[in-house]
């Protein structure tokens, strides 16, 4: 078998054929004058799923997250996050370079924000402080291995931002994974900020495209922050489309990624050579130690057998299962990996 099995990302599913049929009979008007009949209807369903007023399609979750800081704040205020947030480690510096805030990171016990922690750096300002803009909690983190944030710390740190009146928003990449390891409604969920990004283009295969959803009155400003950083799209129903299918009909098979990711940690937690954290992965992402290998060997191996994977330290690796690898693609990653150490 010569496929490639691609275990990178989540990012590299392509979209099935159910999207491309979707996106071959999409009826399409130009969206930035508002008349996008499918990019409409993609962001009503994305509003009532999440539980929110409205919605608005972006071309990233990148783009979502700082729309939604342009939209929360002002320049020169806090921005509140936990120290491996994507918004703050991996999407090229926005937070400081485009919506001019200041990044206050915060260390967590495996991507749970502690409450307190958060509390003590929250401010309203002073003669010689920022004040606090807005706090973002990532749910799946990605870069701690997929993990969910439990709903009670969700619920804590909705009411010490309340209680500093300041917004929370979700950076929901993978909120979906969320919903469907915990077997929660996902608008319970992302019911505890005040705004949540999401991606159709990760788990969900659609081939580009987000959503940032909040209240009625703070979409309609982030549709001016968007056009402002050139994210308003003409015909972008032959995108939506696609997405349309991915809030659809992708979403409840998630949990067989979760079961190919509890199955690789198993193994390798066997294998002699490697390490994974104890205990099944929560959901998709699988981050693994190499004890007895350089992860640039053991990747450029692994390429060599038609095995793509990520190198995330000199000595860790990250494995992350979608719907493009199946079992069969989880026994050659399995067979490689001990081969390569
Ligand atoms: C993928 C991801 C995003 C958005 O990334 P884009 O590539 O810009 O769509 C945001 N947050 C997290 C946690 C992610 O994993």
């Amino acid at each position: 078998m010569s496929e490639v099995a691609d275990f990178r990302s989540d990012t590299v599913t392509r979209p099935t054929a159910e999207m491309r049929e979707a996106i071959a009979s999409a009826e399409v008007g130009d969206d930035v004058l508002g008349h996008d009949p499918t990019t409409l209807a993609l962001e009503e369903e994305g509003a009532r799923i999440l539980g929110k007023e409205a919605a608005l399609y972006m071309p990233s979750g990148s783009m979502c997250n700082l729309v939604a800081m342009l939209t929360h704040t002002r320049p020169g205020q806090e921005l509140v996050l936990e120290e491996w947030a994507h918004m703050c480690r991996f999407e090229a510096g926005s937070a400081g370079a485009i919506a001019h805030l200041i990044v206050r990171t915060v260390p967590s016990d495996g991507g749970v924000l502690d409450t307190d922690r958060v509390a003590g750096w929250l401010s309203a300002g002073s003669e010689h402080t920022p004040p606090t803009g807005l706090v973002a909690v990532e749910n799946t983190h990605n870069f701690h291995g997929g993990v969910v944030q439990p709903m009670e710390a969700l619920r804590s740190l909705r009411r010490v931002c309340d209680d500093a009146d300041v917004p929370l928003h979700m950076d929901g990449a993978r909120v979906w994974n969320a919903a469907a390891a915990t077997g929660t409604d996902v608008a319970t969920i992302v019911g505890f900020a005040d705004t949540v990004s999401v991606c159709l283009s990760k788990g969900l295969c659609a081939p580009v495209g987000s959503l940032l959803a909040g209240s009625r009155d703070f979409i309609q400003t982030a549709r001016f922050h968007r056009k402002r950083v050139g994210g308003g799209m003409r015909q972008s129903g032959i995108l939506a489309a696609a997405g349309l299918v991915s809030l659809r009909s992708m979403r409840e098979r998630l949990t067989e990624d979760h079961a190919r990711a509890a199955r690789i940690a198993s193994v390798l937690a066997e294998t002699p050579g490697f390490a994974v954290p104890s205990g099944a992965p929560d959901t998709n992402i699988v981050f693994v130690e190499l004890e007895r290998a350089l992860a640039a060997d053991v990747v450029a191996f692994a390429a060599d057998h038609d095995v793509l994977l990520y190198a995330t330290g000199e000595r860790q690796i990250r494995l992350v299962t979608h719907h493009d690898v199946d079992d069969d693609a989880v026994d050659r990653l399995l067979d490689v990996l001990a081969r390569a150490v």
